[in-house]
């Protein structure tokens, strides 16, 4: 058994069949990626995958620890839109699992893990979008996820702020051995990301494509750019 293995057999919206026939599998340590365009049905799949739509024929299923410690939530959400609370500060919004008993030396280490040092006590309406968009990752993070959901975490950013959240998300899942399935529609940002890229788009609801073989791992990709830079 996978991590997390996805089987559904048919989702329909009224009579509108949105989704059929998609079998997704996300091993231990694994960056997959979920490429198609708007409107295909990649956020109804995120969302059936983290247990937020159950009204679908077909199963999800998450592995749990060996020890049977089911304690902290192994499946964390990232949206497009950071979705913070507007009236929470930086810390407050990244430990807000715990309400207002949050571990104050964890969030504060992931402040500096997201690039965020200083703004601790700063509210979301002074942040720039990448800047929420980095508390917003914190805040999944603080949950200690074994596998990451992104939709489109990084479409509302500009190509620079994309680039380095692309970075970073790669670098703080990597040190955590922590799996992520992102959506996208960006076909740069699938190849850059995935080890393994699901390819829905023909309209129809399913799985085009799984280029699961000979994708290059993220890392070997970054380390053979900056050869490229430096040479
Ligand atoms: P994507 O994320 O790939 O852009 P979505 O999963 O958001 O696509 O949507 C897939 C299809 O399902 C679209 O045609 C959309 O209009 C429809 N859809 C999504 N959510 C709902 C809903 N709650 N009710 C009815 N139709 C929906
Ligand atoms: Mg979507």
């Amino acid at each position: 058994m996978s991590l997390l293995d996805i089987d559904v057999r048919e989702k329909a919206f009224g009579k509108t069949i949105v989704l059929h026939d998609i079998k997704l599998s996300l091993d231990d340590s694994q960056a997959a990626v979920l490429l198609g365009p708007s409107g295909c049905g990649k956020s109804t799949l995120l969302r059936i995958a983290a247990g937020l739509d159950k009204q679908f024929s077909g199963s999800v299923s998450v592995k749990t620890g060996q020890d049977g410690n089911t304690k902290s939530p192994p499946v964390a959400f990232v949206f497009q839109e950071p979705r913070l609370m507007p009236w929470l500060t930086v810390s407050q919004n990244i430990g807000f699992a715990d309400g207002a008993k949050y571990d104050t030396g964890r969030v504060n280490g992931l402040i500096a893990d997201v690039g965020l040092t200083g703004h601790a006590a700063t509210l979301p309406k002074a942040l720039s979008g990448g800047m929420a968009q980095r508390v917003a990752i914190a805040r999944a993070l603080y949950t200690e996820p074994r596998i990451l959901l992104l939709d489109e975490p990084f479409s509302a950013v500009d190509a620079f702020t994309r680039m380095k959240l692309q970075d970073l998300v790669l670098k703080l899942v990597e040190q955590r051995g922590i799996s992520f399935l992102l959506v996208t529609h960006d076909i740069d940002e699938a190849l850059y990301l995935g080890d393994r890229i699901y390819v829905m788009g023909a309209g129809d609801g399913g799985i085009q494509h799984d280029l699961s073989v000979d994708v290059p791992r993220p890392r070997d990709r970054r380390a053979a750019r900056l050869a490229e830079l430096k040479s």
